[in-house]
């Protein structure tokens, strides 16, 4: 029998308790793995194991992909309405919305967020994304396509069937909804597979996929490990797509083992070294703002993070303080501190990896201008740290950090920093400051990245879509485009008396 996680805070911005079962959740029940094992449950704050939970093997994945293939053929797919679909969907927002703050507490304690970001972002966006998708499901249509008059001719949209999800643990429930949100709306049945260092939402949200109502084996999640569980998923004959969020490392041997087994339809949305341009002419403090946000926001854990700051000459040195200053003003600490900006970084992976940048950073002559340094004794923590004096091929310019780690270059002029922007490998994002329209528009545009801010960072919203060009991806999530990826288009031809 799994076990049961239960857990009670008392901190200054929390007092609450949780209590949720922590099997592998198939066919609406939660089990144990076919092993026996588990996976143990990190907390980044003190580095202290807080649970474990249900470790999956390959065989659960087939458990869960037969669950799902049921559920697909008898109550889900074809057998339910648009309008259930919507009713189902909507129901597991308002669940969601009664559980808020303790799937933010939940999310606070196993990311190492701050319980108020994860407030106001990942729980708050993650149950919008599932409004937003529950409106989508009964408007999934298709076109009548005019052929000649002795045919009718239309288009279908059809669920694909069993589709398999892999998600990061950067904003693990925001994710989840993500993927489960228009996956559910065009009626497929899922098996997702959450980061192995942050399951714990995801397994709180099946007690609420069951409280609001879905049929078993509609949404299966099964907690594993990437090489085992993960590549199960990607490689499963059975699953007709995967939908993979995380590092452009794994997502390449996400779309190998795709290709080499039943060439299951691929999306994936990857890492990213976002440009973040400030012309001479943007607003000072708003630009300083917007770009403290663009890197630091969730600890630099965000694949979209502006991470390379590109300063025009004229107020490099002013623009430089500033932001100094308010790297220096965030408070790290406890994500459930009064006031705390930034908690610690998601694993002792994570950390090791983030200081091993910031040590390249320096042996390759970088100026470490502020931060650089562990913050505590205990947990996960780092400094927010801003480079200058770059070069373009150091590891800390071309290489993704995922952490509090910004390096800021000098730039001349537009064609300049065109140039050094989209010299990347990856396309995710891209900002641009200047109270000149024509002049940031015209950057925008011609910045390589699949999605560009104007004197804004870090925007994203439920109706909008949002991937990578180049590495950081195939396929787009959120918005309508989001309903592309979990759909088969099906062309009917009907002959009212076409002779051959
Ligand atoms: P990761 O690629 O290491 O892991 C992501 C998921 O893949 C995890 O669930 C992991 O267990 C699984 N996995 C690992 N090896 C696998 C394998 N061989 N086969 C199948 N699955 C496997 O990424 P991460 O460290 O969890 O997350 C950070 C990365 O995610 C960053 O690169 C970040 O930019 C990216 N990310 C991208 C977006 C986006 O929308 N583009 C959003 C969030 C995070």
């Amino acid at each position: 029998m799994p076990s049961t996680f239960a857990y009670e805070w008392n901190t200054p911005t929390y007092k609450g308790k949780t209590s949720f079962n922590t099997g592998l959740f198939i066919n609406g029940q939660f089990v144990d793995g076919s092993n026996n094992t588990t996976i143990e449950v990190v907390n980044p704050t003190t580095g202290k194991v807080i649970t474990s939970v249900s470790e999956g093997v390959e065989k659960d994945i087939d458990i869960a992909v037969e669950a799902a293939q049921k559920a697909f053929d008898t109550v889900w797919g074809l057998n339910a309405s648009g309008s259930v679909r919507s009713e189902l969907l909507w129901k597991l927002s308002t669940v969601m919305e009664e559980h808020h703050d303790e799937l933010s507490a939940i999310e606070a304690l196993d990311n190492g967020k701050t319980f108020g970001w994860a407030q106001s972002t990942d729980v708050a966006f993650a149950t919008k994304v599932i409004k937003y998708f529950a409106g989508w499901a009964d408007k999934i249509s298709g076109q009548t396509i005019e052929t000649d008059e002795r045919k009718l001719t239309y288009t279908r949209h059809e669920p694909i069937g069993v589709v398999g999800q892999i998600i990061p643990w950067n904003f693990p429930l925001l994710m989840l909804s993500w993927k489960i949100g228009p996956a559910l709306a065009t009626g497929n049945t899922i098996v997702l597979k959450p980061s192995e260092f942050t399951p714990l939402t995801a397994i709180k949200m099946c007690e609420l996929i069951n409280k609001a109502g879905f049929p078993p084996g509609v949404v299966n999640i099964v907690t594993g490990y990437g090489h085992t569980v993960g590549a199960a998923i990607s490689s499963h004959m059975k699953i007709d797509k995967v939908a993979f969020t995380g590092s452009t490392l794994v997502g390449r041997k996400i779309m190998e083992a795709a290709a080499k087994s039943n060439l299951k339809n691929v999306t994936l949305e990857l890492g990213g070294k976002s440009p973040n341009i400030i012309f001479n002419d943007a607003d000072m403090e708003k630009a300083v703002d917007w770009t403290t946000h663009g890197i630091f926001w969730n600890h630099g854990q965000a694949c979209c993070a502006g991470s390379r700051i590109f300063v025009q000459a004229g107020i490099y040195d002013e623009f430089l303080k500033r932001f100094t200053e308010k790297a220096k003003a965030i408070k790290v600490g406890d994500p459930f501190g009064a006031g705390v900006d930034q908690g610690p970084q998601v694993s002792q992976i994570q950390y090791d990896r983030i200081m091993g940048y910031i040590e390249s950073g320096k042996t390759e002559g970088a100026t470490c201008h502020t931060g650089g340094s562990r913050v505590g004794t205990e947990g996960y923590f780092i400094e927010p740290t801003i480079f200058t004096n770059v070069k373009p091929d150091m590891k800390i310019v071309q290489e993704e950090i995922f952490g509090p780690v910004g390096v800021v270059i000098k730039f001349e002029d537009e064609a300049d920093v065109l140039r050094q922007a989209n010299d990347t490998t990856y396309g995710l994002a891209a900002a641009v400051f200047s109270q000149d329209i024509n002049r940031a528009l015209s950057t925008a545009h011609k910045l390589q990245a699949g999605t560009a801010w104007v004197n804004c960072a870090n925007q994203l919203h439920a109706n909008v879509p949002f991937g990578g060009f180049k590495q950081s991806g195939i396929g787009r999530e959120l918005g309508e485009y989001a309903l592309h990826n979990y759909t088969n288009v099906k062309a009917v031809h009907v002959n009212l008396g076409h002779t051959l």
